[in-house]
């Protein structure tokens, strides 16, 4: 506790000339004060938009965001002079590299990164500070030869899909092949479920609901499943999930700024409190979702989850296992 309360009450660094935000200075001085830091859910920056949106829900969606960047203090995101050119990963990879040893982190996991290669190669540029993970659609062709390829040939690390992204159930035969790889190797396999995107994102779709995987993690339990940002609105399902099935994981990345549409009072210490009493925390892993310049780490996430952990008095070993152990032993780092 000692260790940690010297950091948690620690006045926040004065910030160099030129008013760099105060969330992005150096925490070297620090880091001896706080557990090994593994980000097991950081997306690689590649510039790619996944969706359009309407004009009308665009400018909601703008609107919200600008009220959550002041929220949270974040830098903005337009214009981006510290952004590189979404086409050049390389320069990117070096500025995330960078955001490494500025915050004294073990290593950062990218779940995306626009293909495997690409991912295979920003993570070859640092491999002391960088891991990946496959992304690409169940639907793909050879979608197990190719999950293959990467953790055998690219040396990624885990498995990344996106649930509404999935056409048919889980547990469709034709996606057997897929988790009976992942199985042999006991791979770990990240599924986001739950509203995706932020104000205007998808919130229906047939796989948006955790508790549709039930069949696939009952009947595979060597597959080591992690469902991110605590289920993403579908708490309830992924305390039932994983009640039932001891090889599903939640991380607890991103901002959860979810339990803020949730119907009744639910907070980060809450979900920090029921994850650890009835999942447990081995089974709790740590993530920021960071992805963007000039935000770099979300640094911001990892001091409020890590005050939480220690305002609830969990034990070092557990705040150990939660933002680093864990992470360490699933993907084999
Ligand atoms: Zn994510």
């Amino acid at each position: 506790m000692n260790g940690a309360n010297s950091i948690l009450l620690a006045r926040p660094p004065t910030p160099p000339p030129g008013g760099e935000p105060l969330n992005r200075n150096s925490t070297a001085d620090r880091s001896l004060d706080r557990p090994r830091v593994i980000d097991f859910h950081a997306h690689f920056p590649t510039g790619d938009r996944r969706y359009t949106l309407d004009p009308v829900t665009a400018e909601y969606a703008r609107e919200r965001s600008e009220r959550m960047r002041r929220e949270w203090d974040f830098p903005r995101r337009e214009p981006p002079p510290a952004s590189p050119a979404p086409g050049d990963p390389a320069a990117t990879a070096d500025l995330w590299a960078a955001e490494v040893d500025r915050y004294g982190l073990e290593r950062v996991v990218f779940v995306t990164g626009r293909d495997n290669d690409t991912l295979a190669s920003i993570v070859r540029r640092h491999p002391g500070k960088f891991a990946g993970m496959a992304h690409h659609r169940l639907e793909t062709p050879d979608a197990a030869g190719e999950l293959r390829r990467a953790v055998e040939e690219l040396g990624l690390v885990g498995y990344k899909l996106i649930a509404p992204f999935v056409e048919a159930p889980f547990e469709d035969p034709a996606y057997d092949p897929v988790w009976k790889y992942a199985a042999s190797r006991r791979l770990p396999v990240v599924i986001h479920f739950g509203l995706l995107g932020h104000a205007g994102g998808l919130v229906y779709h047939p796989r948006l609901n955790p508790l549709t995987l039930y069949p696939v993690a009952a009947r595979y339990p060597e597959i080591p499943f992690v469902i991110p940002h605590f289920g993403c609105g579908y708490w309830q399902e992924v305390l039932q999930l994983c009640w039932s099935c001891p090889n599903v994981h939640v991380d607890t990345s991103g901002s959860n700024q979810w339990v803020r549409w949730m119907p009744y009072p639910l907070s980060l210490e809450d979900l920090f409190r029921k994850a650890y009493e009835t999942i447990g925390p081995q089974r709790i892993i740590f993530g920021t979702d960071s992805s963007w310049f000039p935000r770099g780490f979300a640094y911001r996430y990892l001091q409020d989850q890590l005050r939480v952990c220690y305002w609830l008095n969990l034990k070092d070993e557990d705040i150990e296992a939660i933002f680093a152990g864990n992470a360490r032993r699933l993907a084999g780092l």
